[in-house]
């Protein structure tokens, strides 16, 4: 899975990259129907039935960073979002064209 790092900022939004769809602000998170997940270092937030887990998978130690690398899929865009030191909390989202 391709992956785009970027640190967050109080004005930081993301767009899906296949419909221009608002995914993550500061105001929250929304899905669209090209969203595979949402997460942060304390869980999945969302899930798309397109993938093979549900919300509540056992991340095995990994931390979500690393478990949301591993997830294997066709064309998929990772997007992880990590606050400036000393607070190291990430936010991760991934979108996909199918
Ligand atoms: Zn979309």
């Amino acid at each position: 899975m391709q992956k785009v790092e970027l640190t967050d900022s109080q004005i930081l939004k993301i767009h899906c990259p296949f419909c221009g769809s608002l995914a993550l602000s500061p105001e929250g998170t929304s899905h669209c129907e090209h969203t595979l997940y949402i997460a942060s270092d304390e869980g999945f937030e969302y899930v798309s039935n397109k993938l093979q887990f549900n919300e509540d998978v056992d991340l095995d130690e990994k931390s979500m960073d690393e478990f949301t690398d591993d997830i294997e899929y066709v064309n998929a865009v990772k997007f992880a979002i990590y606050q400036p030191a000393p607070n190291f909390f990430g936010g991760y989202l991934a979108f996909a064209k199918e």
